[in-house]
């Protein structure tokens, strides 16, 4: 009898226990997700926290907004004309990027694209100090262009597009 008694109070423990290890491990596995999740380090001189370009009369910042019969394919961080950008991680330089091809807006037709972490992506209207080699997380890659004598009234700031495009760049941001 005694026991059968210790038996019953094993598995009434166990019946107790398992619900929360499940619970330990969603709540573990949550965590791990949010801390593996990489995150840009500071882009732009002036801006520490990377605070995105949100409306303006030129349009809005987010991935998915609006240009005229396209869509927005990356994300806009905001950068005053003539700041020093820095590399959000360590990186390594892949070429340097031509924005639009438009004589009209040579002024900002530049950009460079990154590789580090596991990411592709290319950061537009910067001019980058060189276009080969790496550059470690902080270091300076090049100056914010002058936005403003394109877009006049625009929040300036720096294009963040992955390579592969249909990647929304925002959970990094
Ligand atoms: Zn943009």
């Amino acid at each position: 009898m005694m026991c059968q008694r210790q038996e019953e109070k094993y598995f009434t423990w166990v019946r107790l226990q398992v619900p929360k290890m499940r619970l330990f491990i969603v709540v573990f596995v949550a965590v791990m997700c949010v801390c593996d999740g990489l995150k840009f380090g500071q882009l732009c001189s002036g801006n520490p926290d990377n605070t995105r370009r949100t409306s303006d009369s030129w349009g809005q910042g987010h991935y998915g907004a609006g240009r005229g019969q396209r869509k927005h394919e990356g994300v806009d961080v905001v950068c005053r004309d003539g700041s020093v950008v820095y590399a959000p991680f360590d990186v390594t330089l892949h070429g340097k990027v031509l924005v639009y091809n438009d004589p009209n807006k040579a002024a900002i037709d530049s950009g460079i694209e990154l590789r580090g972490e596991g990411l592709c992506f290319k950061l537009f209207y910067v001019r980058p100090d060189q276009t080969s080699g790496s550059v470690k997380k902080g270091k300076r890659i090049g100056v914010m262009l002058p936005m403003q004598s394109v877009y006049p009234g625009i929040t300036s700031h720096i294009h963040v597009q992955m390579c592969d495009k249909k990647i929304d760049p925002s959970p990094y941001l």
